[in-house]
């Protein structure tokens, strides 16, 4: 965290409430996902807000799974959310979930029927939502609220003892139909369903729902600061409602902003669809704003977190711009990559007076942004090397520093070669380009006297080994998704994927294979390209690098 920044709303709270000796100075945060999906960078704010205010005041974060709807959840989900959260860089105290509470949300529902506060209701979903009336007209009582604590303490236990199908009976607090606020007007506590459960299997065919779920789990934990988005502004009363009425430990709810991004969807739902529907290769696509399709994009937990850190906790909504968090990669990278040349679409470069089958080691330096440069590498040099085709004009224009007849470039780390001439093939595409190379005037011994204005990046053609490239775009074509009209896929980006099959790297990057593990994975500058990590799907044979971010923001807004 920096130092130099104001607080925070949330860390106002905090430290007011440390002032007054609240909880005894005792600062407890819980990050509680519903294990139904993999997390996304949405999420990543929240971790770092919770996980963030704990560290900052000495004080404890739990990992809470709210699972409490059967039919959504998933040990995969479960299992991707720890592999995330340690990977950003954060410890939990305890791994909990609602689940293990269920006994004991049962018993507090039991106490609040026994107090006359909640009641079996035999009407179907459409009748009770009809009840309800609308913001500006009261609900109506349907028959059964004013049924006895005996005959509801007896039908809630027949409703957990299975004798009624889904949807058949629910548990309802009894608190205003009249109230402003339609989470008041009697609100559900616990629904039929049969359903099994990851972690309670077959147990219950009665679960709790959300809000009688998530703050009595806060309660029970006794979490001191439940920190969750905007739209739960509205559930607050119930929170506190259901903790007053039970007397139990009083944590409190505060709400913050969601992370919107630019170019993407950030719900789980939606992120589903595009995997169900095979829009990305999975939830880990490198082209997913989730954490294990940014980490397998490339991008390192440091640059997450710095982007939380940046965005800040607003109270209220705003949609931050994609290319805050490149930026944050960037600033990373710029750092800690290692540079290596690559060349994404090769034309061949052949020295005519340079001996044939002569290979001359030239050493680059992994790292010139670190004072020790992290180390060398070996860069082969032979008569014969892949460049960029880009790089070559048959009639370059004034001012082109690259190469054409009778111009002159440095190969980067080499020597300084001169355009000679060029062939053809018979369709009229020019397939090599011949130079002459001055052997006085290699980099850091140059005593040739001629300057140059351009220097590019080349791979031995007898050393180079072949590559798979994957460059990334957008994944979709509009900026804010929540503003268009219809279904957010008609807003897929068609062309987000664009695959190098044949591409030259380095003989180096083979070495590449050996940094297996992802938070030591090694990123790379491919010099003039943009920033690189190897993908998992690589193999000695065929190595695949996914391009994490351009050198430079190319993304020009219309
Ligand atoms: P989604 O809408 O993507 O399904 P969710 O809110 O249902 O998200 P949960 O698993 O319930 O997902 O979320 C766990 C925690 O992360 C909650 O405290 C939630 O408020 C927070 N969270 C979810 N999405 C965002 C977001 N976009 N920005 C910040 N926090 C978020
Ligand atoms: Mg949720």
């Amino acid at each position: 965290m920096s130092e130099e920044r104001s607080l925070n709303f949330i860390e106002e709270i905090v430290e007011e409430d440390i002032r007054n000796g609240k909880n005894d100075g005792r600062v407890l945060t819980r990050f509680p996902p519903e294990p139904n999906g993999y997390l996304h960078i949405g999420h990543a704010k929240s971790i770092c807000l919770n996980f963030g205010l704990a560290q900052k005041y000495n004080g404890k974060t739990n990992l809470r799974f709210d699972d409490t709807n059967p039919s959504t959840e998933e040990t995969e989900y479960v299992d991707s959310i720890k592999t995330d959260v340690k990977w950003l860089g954060f410890n939990w105290d305890k791994e909990l979930y609602s689940s293990d509470y269920f006994d004991q949300l049962f018993d507090f529902a039991v106490a609040l029927i026994s107090k006359g506060l909640a009641y079996v209701d035999d009407s179907t979903a459409e009748e009770i939502a009809a009840s309800k009336g609308t913001p500006t007209e009261p609900g109506k009582p349907t028959p059964n609220r004013d049924r006895s604590i005996e005959e509801n303490l007896q039908l809630f236990n027949e409703m957990k003892d299975g004798v009624y199908p889904d949807g058949a009976k629910v548990l309802r607090a009894k608190i205003d139909l009249a109230n402003s606020n339609m989470h008041l007007r009697d609100p559900l506590m616990y629904r039929i369903k049969w359903a099994h459960h990851h972690r309670t299997g077959d147990k219950w065919c009665i679960y709790p729902m959300y809000d009688f779920a998530h703050g009595q789990s806060d309660s029970i934990e006794e979490i001191t600061h439940s920190i969750c988005t905007l739209e739960f502004i509205p559930h607050r009363p119930l929170y506190e409602w259901f903790i007053d009425q039970l007397n139990i430990f009083p944590s409190k709810q505060y709400e913050f902003a969601r992370l919107n991004m630019t170019y993407t969807v950030m719900s789980k739902r939606k992120l589903l669809q595009l995997v169900n529907e095979k829009h990305v290769t999975g939830w880990d696509d490198p082209r997913m704003p989730t954490i294990s399709g940014l980490r397998r994009r490339g991008y390192t937990p440091l640059s997450i977190r710095n982007f939380c850190e940046k965005i800040g906790v607003a109270k209220r909504e705003n949609i931050i711009d994609v290319s805050l968090l490149e930026f944050c990669i960037r600033e990373d990278l710029n750092k800690s990559a290692w540079r290596r040349m690559a060349v994404l679409d090769p034309i061949k470069l052949v020295i005519t007076n340079y001996p044939e089958g002569q290979t001359e080691i030239l050493i680059g330096e992994n790292n010139p942004e670190a004072e020790d440069g992290e180390g060398n590498r070996d860069i082969p040099f032979t008569n014969e090397m892949w460049i960029e085709r880009e790089d070559f004009m048959e009639i370059p224009p004034k001012k082109f520093f690259r190469l054409g007849v009778g111009l002159s470039v440095r190969l980067k780390h080499a020597y300084i070669v001169k355009c000679d001439s060029f062939v053809k093939d018979e369709s009229g595409n020019v397939t090599e380009i011949h130079c002459t190379y001055f052997p006085e005037s290699k980099s850091g011994s140059d005593t040739s006297g001629i300057s140059v204005k351009g220097t590019i990046h080349w791979v031995s053609a007898q050393n180079a080994k072949t590559a798979e490239i994957r460059l990334y775009d957008r994944l979709f074509k509009v900026e804010d998704l929540s503003i268009e009209e219809g279904d957010f896929k008609n807003y897929i980006n068609q062309d987000s994927l664009q695959v190098i099959k044949n591409a030259f790297v380095e003989p180096d990057l083979l070495n590449a294979l050996n940094q297996k593990s992802i938070n030591e994975h090694i990123r790379y500058q491919f010099i003039r390209k943009g920033y690189f990590a190897l993908d998992d799907d690589s193999t000695p044979e065929n190595l695949v690098f996914n391009r994490i971010v351009t050198l430079k923001d190319a993304w020009t807004k219309k």
